[in-house]
Formats: C-alpha cells, structure tokens, sequence
C-alpha cells in the first residue's frame, strides 16, 4: 500500500504517541548545519507529511470500500450463476411488500426446473452447472427490469416481479419464461432440454408476509409439478388445506407401513375368444383405520413425493408374488410400478428376491408402467427394463393414449402388452371418435404382435363394441371388481359367465344379420 520510508509510514505515524516520533523526526530533518531550526522547511515537511497520509487515507479508503461491497456482493449472490441469492431474495421481497397503506401488486414466482437432475447424471456436474448458468441468463433476459431474479439453490429459481397489477402479469411472464427455457441449449457438446414448472403467488392477495407468500408459491408449484411439465399455477386458498392433509398422510403412511394396514386387491384381466381369466392386476388398498379405506390415487403421489414407494413397492411385489402362487397354473400377475420405483438401483435384487422367495415364475409376472416413465427418456431407466426383461417378466404400457406421444413409446420399449386408457373405453358403443381410437390401436396392436387390453369395461354393450374394434383382452367392473386375494374365484365366476354372455350374444347377432350377397362373401 505505502513505501517503507518515513513517510510512507505516515499514516500509522501520525496517530498518538506515533505524532510525537514523526514531529521529533521532521524537527530533526528541518535544522540547519548550525542547530537552528529552519521554520519555512519543517513546515514544508509537515506538511508534505499530512498531504502524504492525506492521499494514503483516501486510498484505503477505496479499497475498504471496493472490499466491503465486494464483500456485499458475495454475501448477497450466488456464485455460480451470479443471480441474488436467497439472502437477497428475501430482503428485496419485503421491500415489495412493504408497509404502503395501498399496496400495489406483485407476484412471486417459484421454479423448478423439470429435468436438471437428470442432466446432472446423464453429463456430469460441469455440464449441470453450465445448464444452471444458462438457466439464469435466459431467465434475467425474460424478465430484465420487471423483476429480480434469483437462485435459491440446487436448481430452485425463484422471481419477484415488482408490479403485477393484474394477475394476467403474471401469467404473461410465467408462459415467457416457459417458453425460453424450453427452447433445447448445447451443454457441453450435449443436445439437452429442460421444462420448467412456475408456482405462482400475489402480494397481497395471497398474503404480506414473505414467509406465507414463499409458503403459498410453493403449494402452487406443487400443483404445477403435478399438472404437466411446463405447466404454472397460482396459489388457491384450497391448497392450504390440501397441504395439511397431504403432511398428515404423509406421518400415517409410515405408520401403514409399519402397521401392515396395505392390502393387495386384485381385478381379473379377460380374453375375449375364450372367457378365461388370462392375468390379475394387483391394486394396493390401505386401510387406515380411522378414515377407511383411502384409494391409491390420493396417497400414491404423496408416496411417491415423499421416497416411500419405495418400501410400499417392495411390499406390493413380495405380497403379490406370494399371493400369485395360489393362482391357477398359467394365469399371471400384473404389478404397477412408478417411476421412482425404476431410478432406484435397488429394484432388480428386490425382484429377484421376491421371486425367489415365492417360486413364482417370473413369466407370470408383469410389470405395469405408464409413459411417464418413459417420458424422461433416462438412458437408466430403459436399462433398468432391459435388466427385468432379462429376470423373464413382461412389460405392459399403462393408461395408452392418456400421455402425449403414445405411439412414440412403442418404437422405445418392446412392450408385450398394451392397455387402452378407460377414458377411451368407456362409452366406446357411443362415441365414434373413442370407438375410432381403439380400432387403430387394435389393429397397431395386431401388427406389432402385442396383446391389447380394454381397461375399465363397466356394461355390456361397451364389452361387445371394444371386442368388435378388435380389442382382445378386457378388464373393469363389468368382468370383475378388484378383490381380496380369498375372493378371486368367485369374481373368476362372474368373469367366466359374462363372457359366456358375450359369445352369446354374438351368435344371436351373427344369426339376425342376413346372410352377405355372395359376390362379396369372403373366402374361409
Ligand atoms: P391403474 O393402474 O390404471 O388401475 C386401474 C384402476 O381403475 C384401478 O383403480 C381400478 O380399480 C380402476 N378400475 C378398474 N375397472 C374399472 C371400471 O370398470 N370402472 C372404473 N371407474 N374404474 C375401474 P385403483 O385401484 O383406485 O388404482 C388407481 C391407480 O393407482 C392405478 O391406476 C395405479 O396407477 C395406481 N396404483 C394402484 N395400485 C398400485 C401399486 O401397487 N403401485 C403403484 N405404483 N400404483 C398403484
Ligand atoms: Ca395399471
Ligand atoms: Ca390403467
């Protein structure tokens, strides 16, 4: 900073006792060859002195100030990508807040991004830190002055857009920022996509205080996540209360697990041509024993937000295992399996187990996936199928045409069977586009040698227009509700004799059709 000499140490001189040291020292330099003392030069020297320490001050003063609001700087950013951090995030949003007495309105937006982790392992950490910084470039380009944008950490964005004065703002925004970070990015010489999913809330609609504003954008990104990549979401004051059933479900389901309050149901799957009951689909039931019996679609989710599907699943493959021994010889059963069941390394041993453990074969064992498995295109979780096909259990694509590129699913995976969603079975006798649908997917089905299976079959006339488009197997309430594992053979009954009542049906039809001319009778 300074010079070693005299006075370059000004400045640490020229403080207490250091004074009277510096002022001996320059009454020393300012005398004459004869002792007297030069008045004119020690005043020169004085104040040379200050004018020195002077300019030394200013200096450090700078650079303390440069080092402060460096300092500054770091405290409130986040390194990686240079956005504010959550520390800034939170301050700057209760300034928007405010104390006004009329506040205006601004929107809290929070982001998670729909498949950096994947990234992150398919390339490695470098390229999921460049696709981060990518992220918050595209994001500060979209939203420049009408907000501030920040990284909460992992791969947690979050934006305060200072003025939304009508919540079609904020959807503005949200849908802009959708679409910038969906257009694909190179990383690291790797072709990559990512969605985003934006939880939405408004101050002070939605609440005044940071804490309950953060709180209340996260219930909407939430919703968001479940809704469809890309998709966001506002607040709404029932997700306050969906949250606090979701915690408590989440304590009971532990405790379920613990309890053994799962149940398997099964629910026969039906071949058209000869009534026999081909497989069962185990369905999990829990019964909780204050609220009854609570149906999958509320606690899967939660299970499977929370990690523990996985020990439900491993549950549900060993009960089902050991239950499908009993069945008859030949007739197999289906398991549903979720996504985070696949990314889990664990899950081949857990089969293998399983079927061990049982003796089944596991050709009678099927594995139940939908296309949202399919629709992170993880190179691992198409391995971790490859690696169960090779345990000899078969595939079957879940809810067909429910997801956005079907058929694009069938090219990826050779599935042994396809099962057409209900919402396109039922009312299929009426509605000429469902009943369309399903003779395409039955002939695609045919050509490419799968099974095709009817799901939630309720009368009988939607079971004979799904059999005359062609579908070969059939499940739903019609042929059979799920049931106790003990209740299997009476509800086979029922499947037998609706079945019966099918054929029946279609010979008194084929006897009431007059005979086809013959120039148009066909061969065989
Ligand atoms: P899913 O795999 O599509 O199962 C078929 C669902 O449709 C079952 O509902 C079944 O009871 C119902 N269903 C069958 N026939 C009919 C019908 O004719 N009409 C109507 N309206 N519904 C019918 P459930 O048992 O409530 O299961 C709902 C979903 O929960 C399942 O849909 C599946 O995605 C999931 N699930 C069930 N058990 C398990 C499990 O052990 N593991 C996993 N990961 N998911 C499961
Ligand atoms: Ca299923
Ligand atoms: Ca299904």
């Amino acid at each position: 900073m300074t010079t070693a000499d005299g006075a370059g140490s000004s400045v640490q001189d020229a403080t207490g006792d250091g004074l009277h040291t510096l002022l001996a020292r320059q009454f020393q330099r300012s005398r004459r060859e004869d002792g007297t003392l030069d008045i004119a030069r020690l005043l020169a020297h004085v104040s040379a002195t200050y004018a020195e320490a002077d300019s030394d001050r200013r200096r450090t003063d700078h650079s303390i100030r440069m080092m402060v609001e460096e300092l500054d700087h770091r405290a409130e950013h986040d390194a990686m990508t240079g956005l504010a951090n959550r520390a800034r995030f939170t301050t700057q949003l209760h300034k928007a807040i405010g104390p006004q007495a009329t506040p205006h309105r601004a929107a809290v937006m929070l982001l998670d991004l729909d498949r950096f982790k994947e990234v992150n392992d398919t390339y490695g950490h470098f390229a999921g830190d460049e696709l981060l910084r990518v992220v918050a470039r595209r994001l500060n380009e979209v939203v420049g002055a009408a907000g501030l944008v920040a990284r909460l950490g992992g791969d947690e964005f979050a934006i305060i857009q200072w003025r939304a004065t009508l919540p079609g703002e904020a959807a503005d925004l949200a849908r802009a920022i959708s679409r910038r970070l969906s257009e694909p990015c190179d990383i690291e010489g790797a072709h990559v996509e990512v969605g985003v999913s934006i939880g939405i809330a408004l101050t002070p609609d939605h609440g005044r205080g940071v804490n309950d504003l953060l709180r209340r954008a996260d219930m909407a990104l939430y919703r968001a996540k479940q809704t469809r990549s890309g998709a966001h979401c506002f607040f709404e004051p029932s997700m306050d209360e969906a949250l606090v059933s979701r915690k408590a479900i989440e304590a009971d389901l532990k405790a379920a697990l613990a309890d053994g309050n799962f149940q398997l149901y099964f629910q026969p799957i039906v071949e058209a041509v000869s009534g026999y009951t081909t497989s069962y689909e185990a369905l999990i039931r829990w019964n909780d024993p204050s609220r009854g019996q609570i149906p999958p679609s509320e606690f899967i989710p939660i299970a499977e937000a929370t990690g523990l599907i996985i020990p439900i699943g491993e549950w549900v493959i060993h009960n089902a295992c050991r239950q499908a021994v009993r069945f008859p010889p030949g007739v197999s059963i289906a398991i549903n399996l979720s996504p985070v069941q696949l990314r889990s390394d664990a899950l081949v041993e857990v089969f293998e187990t399983a079927l061990a453990a049982s003796g089944l074969d596991p050709r009678r064992l099927e594995v139940e996936i939908t296309e949202s498995v399919l629709l992170q295109e993880d190179p691992r979780t198409l391995r971790m199928l490859e690696r169960l096909r090779a345990l000899g259990i078969r595939f079957a694509l879940d809810d067909f045409g429910t997801g956005y590129s079907s058929l694009s699913y069938l090219q990826k995976f050779a599935f042994d069977k396809i099962k057409i969603d209900r919402s396109f079975c039922s009312s299929v006798n009426i509605n000429p586009t469902n009943a369309a649908l399903v003779r395409a997917v039955a002939m695609l089905g045919k050509d490419l040698g799968i099974d095709v299976v009817a799901e939630g079959v309720e009368s009988a006339q939607e079971s004979d227009a799904l059999v005359a488009e062609g579908c070969g197997y059939l499940q739903g309430y019609y042929y059979g509700r799920p049931c106790p594992g003990d209740d299997i053979l009476g509800v086979t009954e029922i499947a037998i004799q609706r079945t019966k009542d099918m054929l029946r049906r279609m010979r008194e039809a084929a006897n009431a059709r007059p005979p086809a001319p013959p120039g148009r009778r066909r061969a065989g």
